[in-house]
């Protein structure tokens, strides 16, 4: 079958709505994100069913061609766009497959199709009085594939766990166009492998997500969210362990904020104001969910707090009076990835040490940094909770933004090697994708990497589901 042969069977398969074809219409799907990645494709193929997604596989296999999956489009590491070189390869786009399939409240599960907005399911569950906790910056944007696909995490880990704890079942559309219904939703079944896990946080390599039975949980009734100067990232995990023992451990987000990226959140994206009268280096903003009838959850804040500035850990303080205000720290948060847009295109590490082990980390990074790359402004936030800092490093102002980037692989290398002597890991949630491909074979150990490529070999031997990502 000639290319030409199969994109008119893909079109025939998915119908008029189903494909897209031109560079003008195809283009918002062939760049990421941040506009770093572009890639070629026959076609943009926008299946409707999972029925539709398998005709596209076995075409797509019968042909030869690559199949790049794509959900939201929001991933940071070049993973949902084809690369230049896979000229014979089509994007799938899951973003017509957005149905709720079930929602079974005595269950606390719901079923879900690929291509939901992750915001879309929240707000399903929180209809049905549940709550289903993954949240991050993307979340109005990006889609519950891409999220167990990524193996995401966001800001509410340290309480519900990644993605991949979230999951009790899927759908999977394998390479050869085979479908596996995983869909049982069971809280327990040791019957063999545990094949869901195998496909999250494959990136699309392995295989489609097309849907997936998720956990939802009782919905918080009282939420006490806080806004926290404190002395020094010591300070913050230090806090961290008091707010965990004296709320009873119902601490769900604790992230930690440098001054450097609060600066630039006000000076780039308009409607934030600093929480706090005066500046200082180190921030967190934590949260706390209670049940019903936990009226006590705002002393016992209080109280860590309060005791916490007695010893000199926090300088300052301000707990959330209403939603309104709660809202308005989670959008500082929220638009940490936007405020650093303005300023050239950052050299990003997704890192992650132990948790007690974060101070050191920083401690050790930002000097190293500040030696190999003198001028480069250093920030550093994330979620400290699970011990995951976004730790960036932005061009002088006004110097060369161009060759800047051209030191990305040797700073790459000064954050990383420190990462990889700590036992941490260097790409904490955002994934391998194009961007962390050469450093993940550089740090995992060969065996590592053969099972990898076993696995690889095994469910695509002919290397056409994502080429190029991860192995
Ligand atoms: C502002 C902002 C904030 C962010 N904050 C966080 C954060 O806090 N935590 C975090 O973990 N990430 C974060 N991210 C990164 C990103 O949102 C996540 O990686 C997200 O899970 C990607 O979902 P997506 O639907 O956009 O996937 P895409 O970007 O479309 O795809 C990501 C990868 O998954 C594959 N894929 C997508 N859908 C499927 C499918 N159905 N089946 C198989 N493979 C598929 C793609 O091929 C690609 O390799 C953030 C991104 C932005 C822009």
């Amino acid at each position: 079958m000639d290319d030409q042969d199969a994109i008119s069977r893909l079109k025939a398969a998915l119908g008029p709505k189903g494909f897209l074809e031109g560079a003008d219409a195809m283009a918002r799907y062939l760049v990421d994100w941040r506009g770093l990645y572009r890639g070629p494709a026959l076609l943009v193929a926008r299946p409707a069913t999972t029925q539709e997604v398998s005709a596209c596989m076995r075409i797509c296999s019968e042909a030869g061609i690559a199949v790049v999956p794509q959900g939201g489009n929001t991933g940071l590491v070049g993973g949902s766009v084809p690369r230049p070189e896979d000229a014979r390869c089509i994007l799938l786009s899951l973003d017509r497959m957005n149905t709720v399939r079930r929602l079974d409240a005595l269950d606390f599960t719901i079923t879900v199709e690929a291509g939901c907005i992750l915001q879309n399911i929240q707000r399903a569950a929180d209809e049905a009085d549940r709550f289903f906790p993954l949240s991050l910056g993307a979340e109005g944007s990006c889609q519950i594939g891409g999220n167990l696909s990524t193996n995401a995490g966001g800001i509410q880990v340290l309480r519900y766990g990644m993605a991949r704890d979230l999951v009790l079942g899927l759908e999977v559309v394998l390479p050869d166009g085979e479908v596996w219904d995983g869909l049982g939703g069971l809280r327990k079944d040791n019957t063999g492998y545990d094949l869901k896990q195998l496909f999250v946080g494959s990136e699309g390599t392995l295989g489609i997500i097309t849907a997936a039975v998720l956990k939802l949980f009782p919905k918080p009734r009282v939420i006490e969210t806080a806004f926290v100067a404190v002395r020094d990232p010591a300070a913050a995990i230090e806090l961290l362990s008091r707010m965990r023992a004296g709320t009873g451990d119902v601490v769900t987000a604790f992230e930690l904020i440098d001054r450097g990226i609060l600066d630039l959140v006000f000076a780039n994206v308009p409607g934030n104001a600093d929480p706090l009268a005066q500046r200082h280096d180190w921030y967190v903003l934590t949260e706390a969910f209670g049940a019903e009838g936990s009226s006590g959850l705002r002393d016992a804040v209080e109280q860590v707090l309060g005791r916490a500035m007695e010893d000199g850990l926090v300088l300052d303080a301000v707990l959330a009076a209403s939603g309104a205000q709660r809202q308005a720290f989670w959008k500082i948060r929220e638009d940490m990835a936007d405020a650093q847009k303005h300023e050239g295109v950052p050299i990003r590490h997704d890192v992650a040490v132990t948790v007690s082990r974060v101070p050191e980390f920083l401690a050790r990074a930002i000097p190293a940094c500040r030696d190999a790359l003198p001028g480069a402004r250093i920030i550093a936030f994330g979620h400290a909770g699970d011990g995951n800092i976004h730790f960036n490093l932005l061009p002088p102002r006004g110097g060369d933004k161009s060759a800047f980037q051209g030191e990305m692989a040797r700073m790459n290398r000064v954050v990383h090697d420190i990462v990889v002597d700590m036992g941490g890991s260097i790409s904490a949630e955002h994934g391998i994708g194009r961007l962390r491909r050469d450093e993940l074979h550089h740090y995992k150990s060969p065996v590592a990497i053969a099972l990898m490529r076993a696995l690889k070999a095994t469910l695509d031997p002919r290397n056409l589901l994502n080429p190029g990502k991860i192995v």
